[in-house]
């Protein structure tokens, strides 16, 4: 009977010759296709051993940045979070107190600053968005971890040590915030 969406295949039960029933052409041909990958480059790389170079607009891990005189610059505005569509970014801001002004730049500062690393996108509008050059994405790999809590991370991580400033000038292109 004529099947109706006419799909129906007839399967052969054609028997096999002697030198197929030996199974050896479809067995050297597989072997002759592994052969041939044997020379072809790899595509993987041996990580940790060697790492891949990362693509000068790759967005990493965030740095809080300090001026020269080793001082926060974020000034607790808000505008990343605001700016920020996964609402990754909290902060809590406080007024500079008299003998202050070595620690923070501005009168007002972030007392806790943080950002939810599983949330966060990476997609660098937090750092548009600052008009006080204070947060940068950097080409730091967030590190894993088993647990959600330590992906929270706080201005301890945040903040660029005084004596270990963090490089960010790949980050600093022309055009950006009209610094043409
Ligand atoms: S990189 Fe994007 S998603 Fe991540 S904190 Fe900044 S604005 Fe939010
Ligand atoms: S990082 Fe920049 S935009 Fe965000 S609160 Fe600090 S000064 Fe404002």
């Amino acid at each position: 009977m004529e099947s109706l969406s006419n799909r129906k295949k007839v399967v052969s039960d054609k028997k096999m010759t002697f030198v197929e029933s030996l199974y050896l052409p479809a067995i050297f041909s597989g072997m002759s296709k592994s052969f041939k990958h044997m020379f072809n480059k790899p595509a993987t790389v041996r990580y940790p051993e060697q790492e891949r170079e990362f693509a000068p607009v790759y967005r990493g891990m965030h740095v809080l940045k300090r001026d020269e005189q080793g001082r926060e610059n974020c000034t607790a505005c808000g505008l990343c979070a605001v700016a920020c569509p996964a609402e990754a970014i909290t902060m809590k801001a406080a007024e500079r107190q008299p003998g202050e002004e070595h620690l923070y730049r501005e009168e007002k500062y972030a007392e806790t600053y943080e950002i939810n690393m599983l949330r966060c996108i990476f997609c660098g509008l937090c750092e548009e968005a600052c008009p006080k050059e204070a947060v940068f994405l950097t080409d730091r790999i967030v590190p894993t971890n088993f647990e959600r809590q330590p992906f929270v991370y706080g201005k301890d991580k945040l903040v660029e040590p005084v004596d270990q400033r963090v490089d960010i000038t790949n980050r600093q292109h022309t055009g950006k915030r009209g610094n043409k």
